[in-house]
């Protein structure tokens, strides 16, 4: 046991289970500590996750208190100069669990010639994935581009792993503050009241993430197979949010579902998904240039069209094509949208609308509470088709018939777009056809759409023929 000081550096780990730092200090410290360091221009353009980050910050400090662990949140410009700040305490171990981002990778190693020049102790333990992302290659030690070979090396390297056998926090330590001038958390919430509708929808908090998975294992993976794809459904887990925040672990999920595999149906369909995202991982740490470009190259010559009234539309759900309509506002009202619906979006916008991905991107990453800079990235260039593995760009979604296919009844878009729960149900996902009844008018209640699909996509494939 040291009689030093453990620091837990937290970022995206509001959890007790699984928290590898946090376990690992509370074992062999007796004064132990949490530290965040809020940084306001991280979060500039991703207002919606402030809320999110305000809600876990004030959870997880009530449940570190039951362990005697404060939780102390530092206002500061830089990460360097919080730790300018946190060294000039002596005799401190620092523990954190790794970001699999480049830009949070390489401040790890700046991190780490700094405390071994000031000598002193830290450890860096594995963040919220199932395989550390170099862990999973090739034959020939080059990374994978393709998902389907990559998940089976490495659902296979994670089978293969011994567990760790520590698993939660045990030890009630001994109270210790450090910083005198803590932050009021109020000060993290967004200035427009915009985040007050979250409320209704979320419970940022680690319990809340264990139930909402358990009760998925046992009334929604049996039909994930169909149901993920249908909107109105409450057919996926959502615990998205929860996994970028880090409330859960993803090994809990693997751990939980398999648990129960030999008595479910889709269990590896749903493990899939989370294949996705440690996909994203290693394609953004091993392709970094993607973060900010296309990955594939010869899209770095797609002819996009900048049109700010379109742009603007297609934000604000205002494009005249229902399932896209009702996707953009699920997000602006939920801070979350639909998988299926984030590829029907994204779609019209980068193939109907001409519009780059980057402008996409960066709505969602403003907007969704899940925001992952992997998954993001990913989503989108999948999406444009110019990215690892994605979607050929030819290959057009045609909004009203993934309307018709995904939300038959309707009911996702009367939903979200109230204004056409008057149109007969032939004409819900194509409101322009009906035109006119006594209580519906097409320009009235209900925008005309912003382009005529047909004309649009031949535009888009001509688009695309100027990079072939
Ligand atoms: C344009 C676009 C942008 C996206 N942006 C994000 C983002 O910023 N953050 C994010 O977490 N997901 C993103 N996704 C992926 C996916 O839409 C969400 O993960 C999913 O909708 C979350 O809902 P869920 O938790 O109910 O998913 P479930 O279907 O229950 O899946 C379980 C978990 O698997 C992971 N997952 C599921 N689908 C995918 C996928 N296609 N790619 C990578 N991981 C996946 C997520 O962690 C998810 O929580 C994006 C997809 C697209 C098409």
């Amino acid at each position: 046991m040291k009689e030093n000081i453990g620091i837990i550096w937290l970022r995206e780990d509001f959890r007790l289970l699984k928290n590898y730092a946090l376990i690992h200090a509370n074992k062999n410290h007796k004064k132990l500590i949490a530290v965040y360091a809020y940084k306001e221009k991280k979060f500039i353009d991703k207002k919606g996750q402030k809320w999110w980050v305000y809600k876990s910050l004030k959870n997880f400090k009530e449940d570190l208190s039951n362990y005697n662990i404060n939780l102390q949140v530092i206002k500061t410009d830089t990460y360097k100069s919080f730790f300018e700040k946190l060294l000039k305490f002596k005799n401190i171990s620092i523990y954190w669990n790794r970001i699999y981002e480049p830009a949070y990778l390489n401040f790890d190693n700046y991190l780490e010639n700094k405390l071994k020049f000031h000598k002193t102790d830290y450890k860096i333990f594995k963040g919220n994935v199932l395989n550390e992302f170099n862990e999973v290659t090739k034959n020939d030690n080059t990374p994978f581009k393709v998902f389907t070979p990559f998940w089976r090396a490495a659902e296979k390297i994670h089978i293969e792993k011994v567990p760790s056998p520590d698993t939660k926090i045990k030890k009630i330590a001994q109270k210790t503050i450090l910083f005198k001038d803590e932050m009021n958390l109020k000060d993290i919430l967004p200035k427009e009241d915009w985040y007050k509708k979250f409320d209704k929808n979320w419970e940022p908090d680690e319990n809340e993430a264990l139930k909402k998975l358990r009760e998925f294992i046992k009334k929604g993976i049996d039909n994930y197979g169909n149901n993920r794809n249908v909107p109105s459904l409450s057919g996926t887990s959502k615990l998205s949010p929860f996994i970028k925040h880090g409330q859960i672990h993803v090994e809990t999920i693997w751990n939980e579902v398999n648990k129960e595999k030999k008595n479910r149906n889709n269990a590896n369909k749903f493990l899939a998904e989370i294949g996705w995202r440690e996909f994203g991982h290693s394609l953004i740490n091993y392709f970094p240039h993607m973060i900010k470009g296309n990955y594939s190259k010869k899209f770095d010559k797609f002819p996009w069209k900048p049109n700010s009234k379109f742009l603007d539309r297609w934000k604000r759900g205002l494009t005249g094509y229902p399932i896209v309509d009702a996707g953009m506002r699920e997000l602006y009202e939920t801070g979350w949208m639909h998988n299926r619906v984030r590829m029907i979006v994204g779609s019209f916008l980068v193939k109907h609308l001409l519009i780059d991905w980057r402008e996409g991107e960066k709505h969602f990453r403003n907007c969704l509470l899940d925001y992952s800079e992997a998954n993001n990235i990913s989503g989108w260039q999948w999406v444009a088709g110019c990215g690892a593995d994605a979607a050929p760009y030819f290959r057009i979604f045609n909004p009203i018939l993934q309307g018709e296919k995904f939300d038959k009844e309707g009911n996702y878009i009367k939903k979200w777009v109230p204004e056409i729960k008057n149109v007969p149900k032939k004409f819900l996902h194509k409101p322009w056809e009906h035109r006119e009844s006594l209580d519906f008018k097409i320009g009235r209640d209900y925008p005309e759409p912003i382009v005529n699909h047909e004309e649009a996509r031949a535009k888009a494939l001509d688009a695309f023929k100027k990079i072939k």
